[in-house]
């Protein structure tokens, strides 16, 4: 069975670090909804107009358009196992991604939460970058002497990036995404990581986590 994991957490906590390490480790495809969402805006894609804004003032997309600009990219990956960073957001988002999987007999295997504190977060928010060519993002540190150590393009910071930004996308996940982080306790598949330790140690002790998920998988 391919494995579901959803990402969960506040700005800057590290989904995108760890939700790739995820999947490349469990052989998992990975989707960031913030770079699908500055990718359509570069493209001028159909939807452009209706985000730009949006983005521009640090805000999240509505309801329905996420799971409009999400339900071709589930379709296109319908029998692989998968990596969400950034969707599901909301309650209602929850509900769209549950009912589409259940229509097809899936379901979200776990959720992870990157537990961070918000001190430390504003601290990331200032080192952050990310590359203009392969979306490749991360901590300065990272960076190959400021090159995407993907890629090797100059990778510089973010356009959503800023203080105020961050507040207001961190009051909004106190809103809109802790009740979903609490429906997945309640169904009891949320796995909750301290995430202030480096990168690393976070991606070990998530490795643990799921390796001990696959395992009760396979005992089921
Ligand atoms: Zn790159």
């Amino acid at each position: 069975m391919p494995l579901r994991l959803v990402l969960l957490g506040p700005p800057a906590s590290g989904k995108g670090t760890q939700g790739r390490r995820i999947a490349e480790r469990e052989g998992l495809a990975y989707l960031s909804t913030g770079a699908l969402l500055r990718e359509e805006l570069e493209n001028e894609g159909p939807i452009a107009e209706e985000i730009r804004p949006v983005l521009a003032r640090g805000g999240y997309v509505a309801d329905d358009t996420m799971c409009r600009i999400m339900e071709p990219w589930l379709a296109s990956h319908e029998s692989a196992g998968w990596v969400l960073d950034g969707f599901p957001r909301t309650a209602a988002q929850d509900d769209f991604l549950g009912r589409w999987l259940d229509e097809r007999g899936q379901s979200v295997d776990a959720a992870v939460a990157l537990e961070v504190p918000q001190s430390e977060l504003l601290g990331r928010i200032e080192r952050r970058v990310e590359c203009p060519q392969c979306r490749w993002s991360g901590q300065k540190s990272e960076t190959d002497g400021g090159h995407c150590p993907k890629c090797g393009a100059v990778a510089g910071p973010r356009a959503d990036d800023g203080r105020e930004n961050f507040l207001r996308r961190f009051d909004e996940f106190a809103l809109h995404a802790l009740p979903v982080i609490e429906r997945y306790a309640r169904r009891e598949k949320l796995i909750r990581c301290d995430a202030t330790d480096d990168i690393g140690t976070v991606a070990d002790r998530l490795a643990r986590y799921i390796d001990s998920l696959s395992s009760h998988g396979q005992e089921a």
